[in-house]
């Protein structure tokens, strides 16, 4: 959907484009008045076949190819841009083996856990996520800048849509590596992929709530302004299960909600279920902000 306007973003209309796309926002997401759009992914097209191989996680669906192959699940170049060389994982000892905290290599944070066909479909979220973390990388150099220097203008867009579809294939490919635990240390299975989250991932149906992308910001708080981890969230049932994904991106904070049993979200009035200004800040002059399009 077209965002409402936002009237000081115009001047963006002939630059290019605020979605890192490298067009020209008016042959982008600009559409005009001070209105944007990322046009999502939508429903991928994935080439019809009559296998269902039981390595890839999407296999319930079928149109599997024969092969599984190794699917990274941020493409290289832009973890090594964000990170170094390790990738934080944290909270509750939900990850790999039960530790508070746990640092991987980016090699490490991949998986065989789809099939040819089903990878290569799905690699549209990822250039589409990749421009995201691309933005919001830019976002939290922007946000260092403004006090420092001269006033100055930044607005980034990107599909929330598309990275809510992307954090399900990251916790999908997580979950089918087994790399994501209970507290007590059990393995969360294939079995808690709900037909829901394969669905919504190709495309086919959206997320029932609570299901789905919020996002939790801490407008007005010391925050750090770049880099990226991950967590998970604990079911709040008094259970030690697992109820979803957290991704800290610098300044914004996204949290995928996978499990039916999560109720958090609808009490705290940090969380935001689709919020489209995930950042909108003006200081010392300048004006930044990040605009999801959903
Ligand atoms: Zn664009
Ligand atoms: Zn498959």
């Amino acid at each position: 959907m077209m965002s409402s306007s936002i009237p000081w973003t115009k001047i963006f209309f002939q630059s290019a484009c605020p979605c890192g796309s490298g067009e020209i926002a008016y042959k982008c997401c600009w559409r005009g008045g001070g209105r944007w759009e990322k046009t999502p992914v939508g429903t991928i097209a994935v080439s019809k076949t009559s296998t269902k191989n039981a390595g890839c996680y999407l296999s319930p669906l079928g149109n599997c190819g024969t092969k599984i192959t190794r699917e990274h699940f941020i493409s290289r170049n832009i973890l090594e841009r964000m990170t170094q060389s390790k990738l934080k994982f944290e909270n509750a000892g939900h990850f790999f083996g039960g530790k508070q905290s746990v640092e991987i290599s980016i090699d490490a944070f991949s998986a065989k856990v789809l099939c040819d066909n089903h990878n290569s479909a799905l690699s549209a979220l990822d250039t589409s996520a990749g421009l995201a973390l691309t933005t919001i990388d830019a976002l939290g150099m922007d946000i260092e800048r403004v006090a420092t220097g001269e006033p100055f203008r930044s607005f980034y867009i990107s599909s929330g849509i598309d990275l809510e579809r992307w954090m399900i294939k990251v916790y999908c490919g997580l979950v089918a590596a087994g790399k994501i635990r209970g507290q007590s240390g059990d393995v969360v299975g294939l079995e808690s992929l709900s037909r829901n989250l394969l669905d919504s991932l190709i495309g086919t149906a959206s997320l029932p709530q609570p299901l789905g992308l919020y996002m939790h910001t801490f407008v007005g708080q010391q925050r750090r302004s770049r880099g990226l981890s991950f967590g998970t969230i604990k079911l709040t049932d008094g259970s030690d299960g697992v109820g979803g994904l957290i991704l800290s991106l610098g300044p914004i904070n996204v949290v995928l909600v996978t499990s039916p049993l999560y109720g958090e979200a609808f009490s705290d009035p940090n969380w935001y279920r689709h919020q489209p200004l995930a950042w909108n800040v003006r200081q010392y002059g300048s004006r930044i902000a990040y605009l999801f399009t959903y």
